[in-house]
């Protein structure tokens, strides 16, 4: 199958969260499996292009017509990690994609739109066009209404549209005009069957568009699936998906197991797996980790100890990831006499002022540390040298950070919710195969749940060495590659490849 992949983030180059992994993880996967993959990206100033190999720029410039007025959109072509990847890249003189960040502009909707837009002229100006166009998220909610409205009746070809959700926080509403500037009829989109908002009836609604026209609608995993057709948890979109669930389902995220690797991460200092090796870059063995995880001791700072667990936090800090757990964890840490980091940023600037006061007040504490960026070369050494990670979230479309934690050796301490509940299985109380069980759960948003859980974590690895090491050694044998994940997309592709029958325009 010819696949197209199109979204706002692609990892490592382009990354802001789980998403950028997802559309990279997966692409390789299906790659591997024989299909041919393609991804579209915004060319943003802020991508790492030096990562792309063979990176240069077609002579197909193509003009676009945005909210009534034509520009060129260059195309840039490149290969990362082995797949194909288009950069658009606007020549309109708002610069959309020149802005020193991803997102949280002022103008995202026009940025995006455009970029959808730009995408879908883009794979028309080709003679080949494809099976499958993959969609992710509200940046791109337009992409199946605008497809079906404009291309796919007129295609020579029709491809099955695929969207999934990411995350239902974000939904992309916006004031109707907007359709305009894309070339749809805002009063053809203004009803509950389609585009309205379900909240505010004045305003559009992207991501529900993607939700009522494309053939296939995914989530990450199968527990926020079932979540989201609740009242409590379906931000309102939750009607619209119940009357499309039969097209509708939950597929857990894999990982790029080639690139979250410790037996060959570029970015750690010594390499670690279950078994002894020989890897390209020297010896292995689960000894190791200790050696990572003093080089991230000096690296950042920390006291350089060995009889202190080191509890690990890297997120976006936004309300979603349980912030006032994440402070709670902190102290529960240093009551406990262990070593906290944290990693992360935070697009709220009250957030990210609370955060840098934290780092302020722990500045002397020699088990503190607290880093107020995006790093990847960090998070690599943390993931790595950390034995606990921390991930409290109030609700979790499925988390990546718990899988690439387990693959690391750094045991999960995690609230119940979304993919959270399909990947960690606690210790004590999970009803499955003590080999099965993880990490540490629990139910709760107050401190005393917190608590009941990391305590738990911390006592076994202060008490319990062997039974520590054990878990550690579960947690890593657990197989959180692409291939079972990227399977069922290939199904869902199949499933809908042929079946032409196109939504109403
Ligand atoms: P979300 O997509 O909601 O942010 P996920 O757990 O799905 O959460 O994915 C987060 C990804 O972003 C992980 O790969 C994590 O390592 C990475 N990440 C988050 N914050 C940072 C940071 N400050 N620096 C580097 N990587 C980060």
């Amino acid at each position: 199958m010819h696949i197209i992949q199109i979204a706002a983030e692609l990892a490592p180059i382009a990354k802001v969260g789980g998403l950028g992994d997802v559309v990279s993880g997966l692409s390789r996967q299906l790659q591997k499996n024989g299909h041919h993959v393609e991804i579209i990206i915004p060319k943003y100033d802020v991508t790492h292009l030096q990562q792309v190999e063979q990176l240069q720029e077609l002579k197909t410039a193509f003009p676009l017509t945005y909210d009534g007025h034509t520009h060129q959109v260059r195309v840039w072509k490149g290969q990362l990690l082995g797949v194909t990847v288009f950069f658009l890249d606007s020549e309109h003189p708002h610069s959309f994609f020149k802005r020193g960040c991803i997102y949280s502009c002022l103008d995202d909707m026009d940025r995006f739109l455009y970029f959808s837009l730009a995408a879908l002229e883009f794979i028309h100006t080709r003679t080949e066009l494809p099976d499958i166009i993959h969609a992710h998220d509200w940046q791109t909610g337009i992409i199946a209404p605008l497809y079906i409205n404009q291309y796919r009746l007129h295609s020579p070809k029709r491809a099955a549209l695929v969207h999934t959700l990411h995350n239902l926080e974000h939904q992309g509403v916006c004031d109707p005009g907007f359709l305009h500037k894309v070339g749809l009829d805002p009063e053809h989109y203004m009803c509950p069957d389609r585009l309205q908002d379900p909240l505010n009836a004045s305003q559009i609604n992207l991501l529900k568009g993607s939700i009522v026209y494309s053939d296939a609608i995914t989530t990450v995993s199968p527990t926020y699936a079932e979540e989201v057709k609740s009242q409590a948890s379906g931000r309102a979109l939750e009607s619209i998906l119940i009357q499309h669930t039969s097209r509708f389902s939950g597929i857990l995220n894999g990982l790029d197991c080639d690139y979250w690797n410790p037996k060959a991460d570029p970015y750690l200092p010594a390499h670690f797996g279950l078994e002894r090796g020989q890897m390209a870059h020297g010896q292995f063995s689960l000894r190791n980790k200790r050696l990572v995880k003093q080089r991230l001791q000096t690296t950042v700072g920390l006291e350089q100890v060995e009889n202190k667990p080191l509890v690990a936090v890297i997120s976006r800090l936004v309300p979603q990831k349980g912030i006032h757990l994440i402070r709670r964890g902190l102290y529960r840490t240093l009551e406990l006499d262990g070593q906290f980091i944290l990693l992360g940023s935070s697009p709220i600037p009250q957030v990210q002022a609370e955060f840098e006061a934290l780092k302020e007040e722990f500045s002397q504490n020699p088990s503190v540390h607290i880093e107020m960026v995006q790093s990847e070369s960090l998070a690599h050494l943390i993931f790595g040298g950390s034995d606990i990670f921390l991930v409290p979230s109030l609700f979790e479309p499925c988390g990546l950070t718990q899988l690439i934690a387990m693959r690391y050796g750094s045991i999960p301490v995690v609230r119940s919710t979304g993919g959270l509940s399909d990947t960690v299985f606690d210790v004590d109380y999970a009803d499955c195969p003590v080999e099965e069980r993880n990490g540490y759960c629990f139910e709760h948003t107050d401190d005393q749940a917190l608590d009941s859980a990391l305590d738990r974590a911390m006592n076994c690895w202060k008490s319990h060495p062997e039974i520590w090491w054990q878990l550690v050694r579960n947690a890593m044998s657990i197989d959180h590659s692409w291939k079972t994940s990227a399977k069922a997309y290939e199904d869902i592709y199949k499933g809908i490849c042929h079946q032409q029958t196109p939504q109403e325009v």
